[in-house]
């Protein structure tokens, strides 16, 4: 006899809902933030560019360029590529709004990339099929934190002279090949936001080899103008040129220094993240009905997402059904992503139909995120591995 499930009335797992990603804050934060505060600069001040250097330092990449958000990451990093009105832009189904959303933002057309069903990550395949001449850039994401199958896609761009854009916000400390994620394409862009691997509350960073981009990047996050505060201060200058068209993405020096003390712990957090993904995996090694996502052998993954598939017949219960007894037993589980070219805005601006992405569509209905982050205790890695078993095999 299998125990009462929460959803039927029975007594739930955890008595508080765990949610599937949090931030860890410290005293060493709570410092820096202060010491931040005190310094006289709250924006476009020293701490933007020690942090930048910090984290171009710890990918191993030569530029990195800090901004308000991760969205505004990739923003910048299209325009800086020049991606605009007539170009189109390779973007996976399964990837956050934001992805495709900034390919609009730069004037340019997304098309929509089927996925691997075992990663979830681009189909290189299908990348080649939808490659036409107005194709100026193929947005990579590292899906749940793995790397995406960047050698591939440079087969593919490289001869073409089509750019690579990695949306690495789910991969920070990744590596593919032994090559890190923020050195794999042109440009690299990361998010600081609280759930990713370090935050800044909100935050963003680009990395590149690319000096002029960078340059360029650093424009575009202050309103296109060529010299900024600190800088006119520094040669006792008003003057400044509006050289191309820019937005205010500036990051403050309050987060820039929250995030750099961050940075400082970011491998202990990838060693645990690696650790609670492990446990996950041997757990449901032998559960009838739940199927861990693949990792390729040449990646080293930085879980921000532990991806479940399901299949309905074994368990006798669609995705739906498991995602509210997963709730109900207080496990705060998630669904990343629906594929964005079934979103009403896209089918309506941009023509997209349910079918063009079969693959992406079809693992979406069988999709679920647990909870994955650093301060998880033992326990709480235990409740879940206990909830998923009660509900898949008591449904
Ligand atoms: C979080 C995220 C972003 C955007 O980051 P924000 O900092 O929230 O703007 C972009 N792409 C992906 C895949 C993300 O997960």
């Amino acid at each position: 006899m299998s125990e009462r499930l929460a959803l039927h009335g029975g007594t739930p797992v955890r008595s508080s809902m765990l949610p599937y990603g949090q931030q860890t804050i410290g005293p060493e934060d709570e410092a820096a933030v202060l010491g931040a505060l005190r310094s006289g600069w709250l924006t476009t001040g020293p701490a933007v560019p020690r942090f930048e250097q910090s984290f171009a330092r710890y990918v191993g990449a030569s530029e990195a360029v800090a901004v308000a958000n991760g969205t505004a990451a990739l923003h910048a990093a299209y325009a800086a590529l020049g991606i605009g009105p007539g170009d189109t832009v390779l973007v996976p189904a399964i990837t956050f709004a934001a992805t495709a959303n900034c390919v609009v933002h730069a004037g340019a057309r997304p098309v929509f990339v089927d996925v691997d069903a075992d990663t979830l990550l681009i189909d290189p395949a299908s990348a080649w099929e939808r490659l036409t001449p107005s194709t100026g850039a193929i947005a990579a994401v590292d899906f749940g934190g793995q790397p995406a199958p960047y050698g591939q896609l440079a087969e593919i761009a490289v001869p073409r002279g089509v750019h690579i854009v990695a949306d690495a916000a789910h991969a920070l400390g990744a590596t593919l090949a032994g090559g890190r994620v923020g050195t794999l394409a042109d440009l690299s862009t990361f998010s600081l936001h609280p759930v990713k691997h370090v935050t800044a509350g909100e935050g963003g960073v680009i990395t590149t080899e690319n000096v002029e981009l960078a340059e360029r990047m650093r424009r575009f996050r202050n309103h296109g103008i060529s010299r900024d505060f600190r800088a006119r201060e520094a040669e006792a200058t008003w003057e400044y040129e509006i050289a191309e068209l820019g937005w205010n993405y500036r990051i403050t020096d309050l987060q820039c220094a929250l995030a750099e003390a961050q940075l400082g712990r970011v491998d202990a957090w990838l060693a645990r993240r690696r650790e609670i993904a492990a446990a996950y995996t041997l757990a449901f090694a032998d559960l009838p009905g739940v199927t861990p996502l693949a990792v390729r052998p040449d990646a080293g993954h930085a879980w921000h997402l532990y991806v479940i598939r399901l299949d309905a017949e074994l368990i006798r219960a669609d995705r739906r059904t498991v995602f509210r007894a997963l709730r109900a037993e207080g496990i705060g589980v998630n669904v990343h992503y629906m594929p964005i070219h079934l979103h009403p805005y896209y089918r309506k601006h941009f023509g997209t139909v349910p079918g063009e992405c079969p693959v992406a569509e079809a693992m979406y209905e069988r999709i679920l995120t647990l909870p994955l982050f650093p301060a998880m205790s033992e326990a709480d890695v235990q409740d879940v591995v206990t909830a998923v078993r009660k509900v898949t095999t008591g449904l």
